[in-house]
């Protein structure tokens, strides 16, 4: 069952239009995380959904109800934002239980759903204490309990923890999922960051400059990027993309890579793919998707500069202004100014199309 459908769904202000004829069905009880870039047009998705702003075109649906004219508060949809708003002159427990309260709601109830979301969000033993005196962190955590007190159908969250720390950030993630889980909500979580997306997401929406970019599962827009927009974005640090030319030789195809020299023979599929682009093609892998071999194989590069990050060291490489990135377990010794040859898995090759940015498959 479709829970949300956006169809056609265009948001102007003034001469500049926001989002771009957007069309996205989310399924009931999905998650799904609108992801893009500061002023891709995210909130203002959001903002039409929970009927804050109008569309300038298009249509929203829940289930088969077109939304048009429906007001914020009859929609049926629990709203949680970036900055929390919160009574600080009441406790924690007056926050959580106040929608319910007026809406006069049976006490046994009342008290039942306390409990139940003081338990899923850690909040139980703050329950009598004024929320004046709490942390933005838990705050935060108090307005989502605070809608989802309400056990609406459809949960918006906006950013909803890009102010908290990042350790509680990583325990909300957490936290978030069960609260889902629990109530089989469908939630659509507006987020900048890829890492909330990828863990917490049923489904993720990729947009850029108001245009939905790719739908997918967290592994299919890591996997298969639609564009090299998804390819870049997705992944930290993004996927490699170097401009190259194909090339027919005696043992198949490969692809020219200017000063890097040329990839190894495609296999048929990708061949095939890259028969297709006339304008010559973006020649895509994964930093994380490489391995070093020895000199004479494998694409020649210099160490400009080593990154190590715990676990991992992330190595950016160069050779006449070609750049790219590789990324290897720490125990990896190369100092900056070494000479490397770096051999991209072959099933982690993936090709666009120069001219449009598409990939080629
Ligand atoms: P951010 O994370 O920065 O909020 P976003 O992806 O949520 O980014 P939106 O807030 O949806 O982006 O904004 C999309 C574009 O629309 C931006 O360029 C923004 O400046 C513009 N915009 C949003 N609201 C209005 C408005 N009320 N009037 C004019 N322009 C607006």
């Amino acid at each position: 069952m479709t829970a949300i459908r956006l169809e056609n769904l265009v948001k102007r202000f003034g001469g500049f239009t926001a989002l771009k004829s957007m069309d996205l069905s989310i399924g009931d009880g999905e998650f799904m995380a609108l992801l893009g870039p500061s002023g891709c047009g995210k909130s203002t998705t959001m903002n039409m959904i929970a009927g804050m702003e109008e569309p300038s075109e298009g249509r929203i649906l829940f289930g088969d109800r077109d939304m048009a004219g429906v007001a914020m508060g009859r929609r049926g949809v629990g709203f949680v934002f970036q900055n929390y708003a919160i009574f600080t002159h009441m406790t924690v427990r007056q926050n959580l239980d106040y929608g319910l309260r007026m809406a006069r709601s049976p006490k046994a109830e009342i008290a039942r759903r306390t409990a139940a979301i003081a338990d899923l969000l850690q909040l139980g033993d703050l329950l009598d204490r004024p929320a004046s005196g709490l942390s933005v962190n838990i705050l935060q955590r108090v307005a989502i309990g605070r809608s989802a007190m309400m056990e609406p159908a459809i949960f918006l969250l906006d950013e909803p923890l890009s102010n908290v720390d990042a350790a509680f950030r990583a325990v909300m993630r957490t936290e978030l999922k069960h609260i889902q889980r629990e109530f089989r909500q469908t939630m659509v979580y507006v987020t900048h960051d890829q890492l909330e997306a990828m863990t917490m997401a049923d489904r993720i929406a990729v947009m850029d400059h108001g245009v939905l970019q790719q739908v997918g599962t967290p592994l299919e827009v890591y996997n298969n990027p639609a564009n090299v927009f998804v390819a870049r974005f997705i992944g930290a640090p993004g996927m490699n993309l170097l401009a190259g030319v194909p090339v027919e030789g005696a043992e198949g195809l490969r692809i020219d890579l200017g000063a890097l020299g040329r990839s190894a023979v495609l296999d048929a599929p990708l061949a095939a793919a890259a028969r297709r682009a006339k304008g010559g093609v973006q020649f895509g892998f994964r930093p994380e998707q490489v391995d070093l071999v020895a000199a004479g194989a494998g694409l020649g590069m210099t160490v400009g500069f080593v990154e190590r990050i715990g676990a991992r060291t992330i190595v950016h490489l160069e050779r006449d202004g070609i750049t790219a990135k590789a990324v290897f377990d720490n125990d990896t010794r190369v100092l900056v100014g070494d000479l490397v040859h770096l051999a991209p898995h072959p099933g982690a090759l993936r090709l666009f199309d120069a001219a449009t940015g598409a990939a080629l498959r």
